[in-house]
């Protein structure tokens, strides 16, 4: 197959792991830069262009779009499709998972399991807010926030009352969130590929601190995860739309409780703390579906 990694730096450890796990099974595979290209969106015949080219003949693309490009990253991914050309997730797909609200509002309706969250505009409606989801100890999120930039425990009222009004002072959307105590600094990733949990790993936060994420000196190890949590995995994934997804939960009381589904997720962590060839996983499903494709014209 000829394949293009759509990502802006073909040095990062998820691109070039790509590049090489497609290599390594035979296919043809180029770093397309997505803020390079350029589309002529009028024609009868909708092309993608780079450099001085046409980037006519590929049979897959992946996406790894990060989130302050996600506008124009996506109309590329669009315009691909209007191409014919498979994309691993779709483009409305990562729009939906990129907007933390929608996507919960979508989770939600499919009846997953999530933390209790709120979300007001009027910042009249604090205190209603703040009781809304049980009171404090909670976690106010920025909507537009990644890595764990953004995300604030507040302990009590009186501060849960202060962070919020200062951010929606600065008219950032913001979503209010019950605190998830009983997952003491954990949350769990599950790596999902097709309708496949491929790999799993607790992340753990560093002493002193309740965000678990990597890049906030947060450690990661294997986990096994119970068959309830993998089904909920598999159900936000598809509940998105998404083929490839990150879906980061929490474990509680009540269950799982999904706190996000990232349509870009990073190989580093996952393949680190597991061992396993997620991306050479990745590819082999681009060749199922295009197998898949390939045997369904032939059939006319
Ligand atoms: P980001 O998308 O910026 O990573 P998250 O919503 O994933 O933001 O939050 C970052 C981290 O904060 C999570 O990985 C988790 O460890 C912790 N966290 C987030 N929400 C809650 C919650 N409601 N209760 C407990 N911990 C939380
Ligand atoms: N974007 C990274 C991922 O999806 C975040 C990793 C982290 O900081 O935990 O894996």
């Amino acid at each position: 197959m000829k394949i293009a990694i759509l990502s802006r730096n073909s040095s990062l450890y998820s691109t070039r792991r790509l590049v090489e796990a497609g290599k390594a099974r035979g296919h043809e595979i180029e770093v397309i830069d997505t803020l390079k290209c350029y589309m002529d969106i009028t024609s009868t015949k909708p092309m993608v262009h780079y450099q001085d080219r046409a980037l006519e003949d590929f049979d897959a693309i992946i996406p790894r779009i990060g989130a302050s490009i996600t506008f124009y990253g996506t109309a590329v991914i669009r315009q691909f499709e209007m191409m014919g050309v498979f994309s691993l997730n779709e483009s409305v797909a990562i729009a939906r998972a990129r907007d933390k609200l929608r996507s919960l509002q979508i989770l939600s309706r499919k009846g997953l399991g999530l933390p209790v969250t709120g979300f007001a505009h009027s910042t009249k409606m604090t205190q209603e807010l703040i009781k809304l989801v049980g009171g404090a100890p909670l976690v106010v999120k920025l909507l537009e926030g990644t890595q764990g930039k953004g995300v604030v425990l507040a302990e009590t009222n009186s501060a849960a009352e202060s962070v919020i009004d200062a951010f929606r002072e600065m008219d950032a959307n913001i979503l209010v969130q019950e605190f998830i105590k009983e997952a003491r600094g954990s949350d769990i990733r599950c790596f999902v590929v097709g309708d496949e949990v491929v790999a799993t790993m607790m992340r753990t936060a560093k002493a002193g601190e309740f965000r678990s994420n990597l890049h906030r000196g947060g450690t990661a190890k294997v986990v096994e995860i119970t068959k309830e949590e993998r089904q909920a995995a598999l159900d936000a994934t598809k509940a998105l739309g998404l083929n490839l997804a990150g879906v980061d939960m929490l474990r509680s009381e009540r269950g799982p409780l999904i706190m996000e589904v990232n349509s870009s997720p990073g190989l580093n962590g996952i393949e680190t703390a597991t061992g396993k060839d997620v991306a050479g996983m990745i590819i082999e499903y681009l060749e199922r579906i295009d197998k898949n494709s390939t045997e369904t014209k032939g059939n006319g």
